[in-house]
């Protein structure tokens, strides 16, 4: 088990961590909560009540969620369908998503009390995750040039290697320099940094470069995480925030 403290201050508490089993949530609701879940839920010392997982789909969908939401996902039926970017203005909720390779991007503006969590994958990257994020974020309140956005563990870009459709993809939406910054060719090969793909999108959305930072952690080649790409199937990290009371 490995796990990464992302943000621990006396506003919020987040993390990334593989967990014992790497197994978060099922979809059947009437099935118990995981091992995993239950033990963030003692270590956090919050009850599963409080926590939040949407069914992602690596889409540009982002709920606004209450305590009303508590327990989605985790210990009952998930209303949170085909969404990737949660954000909430309260306090001892945990917002939570799962990834193997994509990138958990953690957002909070403490002067607002606002926080977000996304599920990053190459689509969502280059599509309007962030941007919708910030909106919503917005409307709790929340100012571009307040907020702070980390992003979280994931394939990095010396390991993630795409197909040339994906940069003609990432063509239809970035300028030829920045198209540039974001892939690398190496041989035959083209390699694509996501960290690079939400600097780019954060910035368009009004954050302040000083506000976003990453952690050089990657999925793929630490071992001791889930990947996708090196052929974990069913099993993946959870990525976690929550304001504190
Ligand atoms: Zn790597």
């Amino acid at each position: 088990m490995k796990e990464i403290t992302m943000i621990e201050s006396g506003f919020a508490l987040a993390g990334f961590t593989s967990g014992y089993e790497g197994i978060w949530s099922r979809n059947e609701p009437s099935d118990p909560p995981t091992n995993d879940y239950t033990a963030l839920s003692k270590s956090l010392g919050v009850p599963l009540q409080n926590f939040i997982r949407p069914y992602q789909a690596g889409g540009d969908k982002v709920g606004t969620v209450t305590s009303e939401h508590g327990g989605s996902g985790v210990i009952k039926d998930n209303d949170l369908k085909k969404v990737d970017g949660l954000v909430t203005a309260e306090q001892s909720i945990v917002l939570s998503i799962i990834a193997a390779d994509c990138v958990p991007v953690y957002l909070a503006d403490e002067k607002a009390k606002v926080i977000g969590l996304l599920h990053c994958g190459r689509r969502s990257a280059a599509g309007e995750l962030i941007h919708n994020t910030v909106e919503r974020m917005k409307e709790l309140g929340a100012a571009p040039q307040d907020i702070k956005l980390i992003i979280g563990p994931h394939i990095c870009s010396k390991c993630y290697e795409v197909g040339e459709e994906v940069r003609t993809e990432y063509a239809k939406v970035f300028a030829p320099k920045e198209l540039d910054s974001l892939f690398e060719q190496r041989g035959k090969s083209i390699f694509l940094s996501l960290t690079e793909t939400i600097r780019l999108k954060a910035a368009a959305e009004g954050l302040s470069a000083n506000n976003i930072s990453s952690v050089n952690d990657c999925t793929c080649h630490d071992t001791a995480f889930y990947s996708y790409r090196r052929g974990d199937k069913g099993k993946q990290n959870l990525a976690y925030i929550m304001m504190k009371k």
